[in-house]
């Protein structure tokens, strides 16, 4: 569980959600099932973990966040509090099987020393079918002192029956002023701000999390210097070893990002906040060149390879196969590298 949460306030735009929540607590109206919606990166992981924070604090009151170190806190950051049950899929994009949710379910009959016992279960669409059929039999007939709190950026994706069947609590997304604001409170240099909102894709908390986080921002830069490397590129093998030490899971939606970037600029004439983070030149160069089919062809190509993060594709052929599609036209190695194509 994220501990960054117990040493700070609420973000300005989850003061309304963290002060109803723990109203509710108070008074010992919480529901059996708490579903908390809102885009990516509004603060849904934030508000989830704070409150449970909060809600096991020995020492924190009113509305004061947890305190961060007393036994409660300190069981929960360590992951090892016995009243509480996360339940996450088994790696990033797979399901949450239906064992998983009985083990939750078990759990959260027992009867326990505090007067809340909690199944966290986050993304909740990630639950299949008979998971979800599972967690109804639960959320129909709460155990007593059971709260079970699902988070969501795509409730539609939840069957209605699990809908039905909770309290929402959604998460407005901040204004850009709003967030632009609260970030600016975490650090000295603007243009850290602008850079850390550029690579989190416009998530407030994500941007919070970098702007935090040296690693986060080293893996950013690597993931600019290779985007920069592959804007220029003039064959495949110059680029793709760049390419190999960033982690997919962030350099395909910045690289989509920057097709997006390019694709507008070449429309409006206009360069738009993450393009602004690349060397001008270049991404413009790389937007003319490839003129508007070209760019429309390759933000379509960007949404497979998108859906292919979720695949066992070997990452090498990944990344060769993205650096490809990037080399000007006319590159030799582009066609080599169609020629073999067949073989995998
Ligand atoms: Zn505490």
């Amino acid at each position: 569980m994220n501990t960054a949460a117990m040493s700070t306030g609420p973000a300005p735009w989850l003061l309304g959600p963290w002060q109803t929540l723990l109203e509710r607590a108070a008074a010992g109206r919480l529901p059996g099932g708490l579903l908390v919606t809102g885009a990516e990166g509004t603060g849904k992981g934030w508000l989830v973990t704070a409150f449970l924070q909060r809600l096991y604090c020995d020492r924190a009151s009113g509305l004061q966040p947890a305190c961060g170190d007393c036994g409660g806190c300190r069981s929960l950051a360590g992951g090892v509090h016995p009243e509480v049950h996360e339940v996450m899929p088994p790696e990033p994009g797979k399901e949450i099987p239906v064992d998983a949710i009985r083990t939750a379910s078990e759990f959260l009959g027992l009867s326990g020393s505090a007067t809340w016992r909690v199944l966290r279960l986050h993304p909740a669409e990630a639950m299949n079918a008979s998971a979800a059929n599972a967690l109804l039999k639960t959320l129909e007939e709460p155990p007593s002192g059971a709260l079970a709190i699902l988070e969501s950026a795509r409730p539609s994706a939840l069957p209605a029956t699990i809908r039905s069947r909770c309290q929402n609590l959604h998460l407005a997304t901040p204004s850009l002023d709003q967030a632009r604001a609260w970030l600016a409170g975490m650090t000295d240099d603007p243009g850290a701000v602008e850079a850390a909102w550029a690579a989190a894709l416009g998530r407030p908390m994500t941007a919070a999390e970098l702007l935090a986080d040296p690693d986060r921002q080293a893996a950013w830069e690597r993931d600019r210097d290779a985007l920069t490397g592959l804007l220029r590129a003039t064959d495949l093998h110059s680029v793709v070893p760049a390419l190999m030490r960033c982690d997919p899971e962030t350099l395909v939606p910045r690289l989509q990002a920057l097709l997006l970037s390019a694709q507008r600029w070449l429309a409006s004439g206009e360069m738009d906040r993450f393009g602004a983070q690349f060397p001008r030149e270049d991404l413009q160069r790389f937007a003319r060149e490839r003129g508007a089919r070209g760019m429309a062809s390759l933000v379509q190509q960007s949404r497979q390879w998108q859906r292919q993060l979720r695949t066992t594709l070997n990452p090498q052929l990944r990344m060769e196969d993205m650096a490809a599609a990037m080399l000007p036209l006319t590159t030799p190695q582009r066609v080599a590298y169609g020629d073999r194509s067949g073989a995998y």
